[in-house]
């Protein structure tokens, strides 16, 4: 009955689904205590076909223009209650659209297939100390020496930083401003290429998140992506995409968390009745379900306008705003109403609500969503 899922979505769905519930349910909690989870599921993922969903069919993908094959995997994804292993996993879907977008012919073939099978991976760099909502002012310089580039400079907070074999890397080769900024593919063995330490965070344990440094980093021009200075752009339309994806994964934190409260609610008993009998938790689940409900339907409607081509910058901004704040919300009212338990490593929303507080920083923050929107409404 759902306008927006096909046959074909819903059978990706149930691949997705068994994938989770019988390779990564299982494992979850420890792979994030121990902040890491197997390589190996990386292929596992690419031998389904999860890893080519979003990514073109000339390169091993599954088409990059079905959007909601995309968020019926994605939402499944999500369903192993792990927004880290979602998003090391997923970090091919920042990293590789430039390459298939803007690369070389030699360099998408290089690159794409391998990645695309899960036995390379992919991450996406630019934030840097110095700051990551200014993208236009980043520092990282590359200058052309024959047929090299020469970079030197420091990225921070990449996801799969420390496990990924190439990274796709926003460098200044120009002018201050926009107009100066290029990408390159930089491979983890360059000489002049460092990773940092894999840093400690909040949520996401399962993700890898690390430091990079190019000192002399020597790359050959053929590793530009797309005309030199032209940079800039092709990171706005990444964004795009990792834009709705985070606004999927912030619905989906709230939805788990939701069903969480819920069967707890039904279950726990106090002063001689079911939880879910008192009113005040009654009416908190009543509008954590409506809340969760109109996200998820907005964020729909925002990811079919994607899909007909349409412009939806104002409208994919407002969806990750609201679905994140959504999921803030929807994640602090799951552990009130577990009470001791919500606040207990074993319990899942201890772990939704740590790892819903990223989607409203990462890919644009909740304040720089806002800002677009305003220029949106010509502010
Ligand atoms: C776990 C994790 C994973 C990440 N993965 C990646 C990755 O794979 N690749 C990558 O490149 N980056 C990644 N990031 C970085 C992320 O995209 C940035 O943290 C984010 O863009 C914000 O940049 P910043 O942290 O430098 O904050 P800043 O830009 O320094 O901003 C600080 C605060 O000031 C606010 N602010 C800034 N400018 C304005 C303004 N004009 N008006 C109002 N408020 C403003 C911001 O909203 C924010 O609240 C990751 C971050 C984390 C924590």
């Amino acid at each position: 009955m759902n306008p927006y899922f096909n046959d074909t979505h819903d059978m990706a769905r149930q691949t997705a689904r068994r994938w989770v519930s019988q390779a990564i349910l299982p494992h979850i909690s420890d792979w994030e205590e121990a902040e890491t989870f197997p390589r190996e599921l990386y292929q596992q993922a690419g031998e389904l076909g999860l890893l080519g969903i979003g990514h073109p069919e000339a390169l091993g993908g599954q088409g990059e223009h079905d959007v909601f094959l995309k968020i019926a995997v994605s939402e499944e994804l999500m369903r192993s209650t792990s927004g880290g292993l979602v998003a090391s996993l997923g970090s091919l879907d920042i990293g590789l659209p430039p390459v298939w977008r803007m690369g070389s012919p030699a360099l998408q073939q290089r690159v794409v297939p391998p990645v695309l099978r899960g036995e390379k991976i992919m991450a996406l760099a630019i934030t840097e100390p110095g700051g990551g909502s200014d993208v236009a002012n980043l520092r990282t310089r590359a200058v052309r020496d024959g047929d090299h580039y020469v970079v030197n400079g420091a990225k921070t907070f990449i996801t799969s930083g420390v496990r990924a074999d190439h990274y796709t890397v926003a460098v200044r080769t120009g002018e201050p401003g926009f107009a100066g900024v290029s990408l390159l593919l930089i491979d983890k063995d360059t000489p002049g290429f460092s990773v940092g330490r894999q840093l400690k965070k909040m949520g996401w344990w399962a993700s890898d998140t690390a430091e990079l440094f190019f000192d002399q980093c020597r790359v050959p021009v053929g590793h530009l992506i797309g005309p030199e200075n032209s940079g800039f752009l092709t990171i706005m339309m990444n964004f795009q995409a990792e834009r709705l994806s985070l606004a999927v994964m912030a619905y989906m934190t709230a939805q788990l968390a939701l069903e969480a409260s819920l069967d707890y609610a039904k279950t726990r008993e106090t002063f001689g009745k079911q939880l879910s009998k008192h009113q005040v938790i009654r009416h908190k689940l009543a509008e954590m379900a409506t809340q969760v409900d109109v996200c998820r339907e907005y964020t729909w409607r925002c990811a079919a306008r994607m899909a007909a081509g349409q412009n939806a910058l104002k409208e994919v901004s407002m969806a990750k705003n609201f679905a994140t704040e959504t999921a803030d919300r929807v994640t602090t009212e799951a552990v009130q109403i577990l009470g001791g338990m919500g606040y207990m490593r074993e319990s899942v929303v201890e772990r939704l609500y740590r790892d819903n507080r990223i989607l409203s920083i990462g890919g644009g923050t909740h304040e720089i969503m806002n800002e677009i929107i305003a220029k949106q409404l010509a502010l």
